[in-house]
């Protein structure tokens, strides 16, 4: 079977690479460099950022794609000899509003999560900024150096003789025979192949619409900001009032993010550069000092409730999504693609897939 996956994201990526281990003959297309859009400009929490506020479906996904994480890490590291720095460090909420429904998931959900003392936030971060009195901690949550893990997947999937790898070359549209997707069109020819599959991040929507379809995946930007401090600067990802730090092992410093609804616009604003400012330098107060080294904007896949689109579109046979992943596609990319591939090939699925099926969920 030959397979057109477009979009060359951590989503798209991970699909071509558990679809070639199974034997397809794989072309992943993208219409720039690949992993240089969402999946690079985000922070790399494996965890969704309150966890207890999404429905069991993303739950189920991020749950499955955590326990599997570390292990990616070392095969890809192992493999292509470059490292996605799996960085295990917990992660403490502070002040939270709904603190007690967060423990209670916690509870059913048989999570690591607890309410600390603050003395002791301050003992195991001491740099965390004053006026917090509250805080849940996670232990296990770990953060993924994102372009690292993109860099890696891309090596990796470089090693595959059943992968072909395309960069600068869009698909416009779609090739049909009957009611069958049969390709895809670019600017310099039709690509014909069994099952086409749609993982164009905040992209997929414009995509479909070239089909008249209406799949309600539209971008929403992040900007985010970077420091660089000592190694042991911040053992902790701390995060208060919709705001986070996000340390990697070499001491730089990720302070997120902006939830911006302006259309594929990613140019980073002098507004938000203030606003990150001044969320870091509250949680942690020595940052006054220190020079934001990066700031980026990137466009997340914007879906409804963040539910990912996993599963083949009615009606368009041939035709296959991985896409919408909104806030969490870094967390929830092992299992969703785990769990596409599996429907793709038509084995046991890893887990149910019905909430994530694109029948009923497309205008
Ligand atoms: C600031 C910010 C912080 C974030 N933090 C986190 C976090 O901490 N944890 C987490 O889990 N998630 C986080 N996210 C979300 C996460 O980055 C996304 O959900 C995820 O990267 C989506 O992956 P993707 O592969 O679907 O999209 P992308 O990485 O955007 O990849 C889509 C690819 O498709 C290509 N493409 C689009 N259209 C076409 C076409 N017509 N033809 C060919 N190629 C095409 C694009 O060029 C692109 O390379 C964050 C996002 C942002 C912006």
């Amino acid at each position: 079977m030959r397979v057109l996956v477009v979009g060359g994201g951590a989503i798209g990526m991970l699909s071509a690479q558990r679809l070639a281990e199974a034997g397809l003959e794989v072309r992943l297309l993208d219409q720039g460099p690949l992993g240089q859009e969402s999946s690079w400009a985000g922070g790399g929490i494996v965890s969704p950022l309150y966890p207890w506020r999404y429905s069991p479906a993303v739950t189920a996904l991020a749950h499955w794609s955590q326990d599997f994480y570390p292990a990616l890490g070392e095969r890809l590291r192992h493999e292509t000899g470059i490292d996605p720095e799996v960085h295990v460090t917990g992660l403490y909420w502070l002040d939270l509003e709904d603190e007690a429904e967060a423990l209670a998931w916690a509870a059913r959900e048989k999570r690591p999560l607890e309410a600390v003392d603050i003395g002791s936030v301050h003992q195991a971060v001491p740099a965390l900024g004053p006026g917090f009195s509250r805080a849940l901690f996670m232990s296990g949550v770990a953060n993924v150096r994102n372009p690292r893990l993109l860099a890696s997947l891309h090596a990796a999937l470089l090693r595959m003789p059943n992968v072909v790898l395309e960069e600068s070359r869009a698909a416009t549209g779609f090739v049909r025979e009957g009611g069958r997707i049969v390709g895809v069109s670019t600017p310099s020819g039709d690509l014909r192949a069994d099952r086409v599959v749609v993982a164009a991040g905040a992209w997929s929507g414009k995509l479909l619409a070239t089909l008249g379809l209406e799949l309600p995946v539209k971008p929403m930007k992040g900007q985010m900001i970077l420091y660089k401090c000592a190694e042991d600067f911040l053992p902790r990802m701390v995060m208060a009032d919709g705001r986070y730090a996000i340390p990697r092992r070499d001491g730089h410093i990720l302070v997120g993010s902006t939830l911006e609804d302006v259309g594929f616009d990613k140019t980073p604003t002098e507004d938000a550069l203030a606003s990150l400012k001044a969320s870091a330098e509250a949680l942690l107060p020595a940052l006054a000092g220190a020079e934001v080294v990066k700031h980026w904007a990137g466009l997340r896949p914007g879906s409804p409730e963040g539910i990912p689109y996993i599963g083949p579109v009615p009606g368009c046979e041939g035709l296959w999504l991985n896409c919408g992943h909104f806030r969490n596609g870094l967390v929830l990319a092992p299992a969703s693609c785990q769990l596409f591939a599996d429907l793709l090939l038509e084995r046991e699925p890893i887990i149910d897939p019905a909430p994530y099926a694109p029948a009923g969920r497309i205008g």
